[in-house]
Order: C-alpha cells, then structure tokens, then sequence
C-alpha cells in the first residue's frame, strides 16, 4: 500500500518503534513489479529470530518508507517469508514490524472502503471495501507474541499486505483485459520513475 501525496518526513525509520537494534544501517531493497511469479507463492514463517531478521526489518521498513509506502511485505522484496510492516498514521511515525502474523479474528459486518493501492502495482489504483476491525496475532522481531486489534487505515493496509504472504495481489481477480491495462500502467509509471 502506498500514500499518494509526497510529504517532509524523516525516510529512515526509527529503530526502536521497529523493535530492532539501533546498531544497524539500512539498506535500500529493490522492488519486485507484479506480474512477478515472487510475488503469488505463500511464504514461509520465519524460524530464527536473529541480526539477520533484524536487518530484512530494517531494509524492508526503509524500502517503504523511501517510496512513501504505508505497508509492505516480504515478498515485495523478493523475500519469501512471513513479515510485514503496517503503517497505521499518514506521518510514517508508527510503522508496526509483523513476523508470522496471523488474523484471529474479524467483523465483516462493518466494512471500510479505501483506494487501494500496491507498491509493487505503481499507477493502479482502485476502491475496495475489507472488514474495518480485525485482531491478529503476530511476533516481533525479538520473538514476543503480541495480540492486537487493527482498526480502519491500519487494518485495511494489514489486511492487504497478509494478502501479498499468501501469494496474492489486489489485482488478480480482474478480467485479462483489465489486467492487461494494469500492466500498460505499471509499465509506464516505471518508465517516468515514479
Ligand atoms: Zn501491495
């Protein structure tokens, strides 16, 4: 998910609103464009807890926040793994690292209806009503298990980005002809380098 106006904002992230080492330099990641076959594979829980999870937050945070994204997942990098980061508030300042989360429980009965966007699908944008409350159940990267509520903006990005660990894109359930015009704009939004 991405915002779509350009603010002042610092572009690398906080490390101890992450939960990781302050030690640490980010590292700018590579996106991976969809159709991409990385971006429909389910990916795999992280096992170790580790410096080196540390440092995939850290990149993955600043590869976001560089590109003025409020949310992104692993596999948006090329990365296979269950991580996301949600940005719950427009000013970058409360990025929440998730490592293997999991929904435990939603309410379709009230919905919220955002333009969703993808980093990973520049230029496409479209209207998309999700659940507007939903709890999961994730670790951080120093291994705690956390239960949490998500509400509006933030569980409406949440939501799409758990949908990127299962292999899946905003984008795939249209018809070929409307994919096909998907693709023309990602193709030209890369091309002006936005
Ligand atoms: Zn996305």
């Amino acid at each position: 998910m991405f915002k779509n106006e350009v603010d002042d904002y610092c572009s690398v992230p906080n490390p101890d609103v992450l939960g990781i080492s302050n030690k640490l330099k980010p590292v700018f990641q590579p996106l991976v464009y969809w159709p991409d076959k990385k971006l429909s594979q389910q990916c795999e829980n992280v096992s170790e807890f580790n410096e080196t999870l540390e440092q995939f937050v850290f990149d993955l945070a600043y590869s976001m926040v560089e590109r003025s994204g409020i949310g992104i997942a692993a596999p948006q990098v090329g990365k296979l793994l269950n991580v996301i980061i949600v940005e719950q508030q427009l000013d970058y300042s409360h990025p929440i690292v998730l490592i293997n989360p999991k929904i435990v429980d939603t309410d379709e009965s009230f919905m919220y209806t955002m333009r969703e966007g993808c980093l990973s699908v520049p230029g496409y944008y479209e209207d998309r009503k999700r659940p507007q409350k939903v709890v999961v159940e994730y670790y951080t990267p120093h291994d705690i298990q956390i239960e949490k509520e998500f509400q509006g903006l933030g569980a409406f990005v949440l939501q799409h980005e758990m949908d990127h660990l299962q292999g899946k894109v905003f984008v795939d359930n249209l018809s070929k002809f409307k994919q096909q015009r998907v693709l023309n704009k990602v193709k030209k939004t890369r091309r002006i380098g936005r």
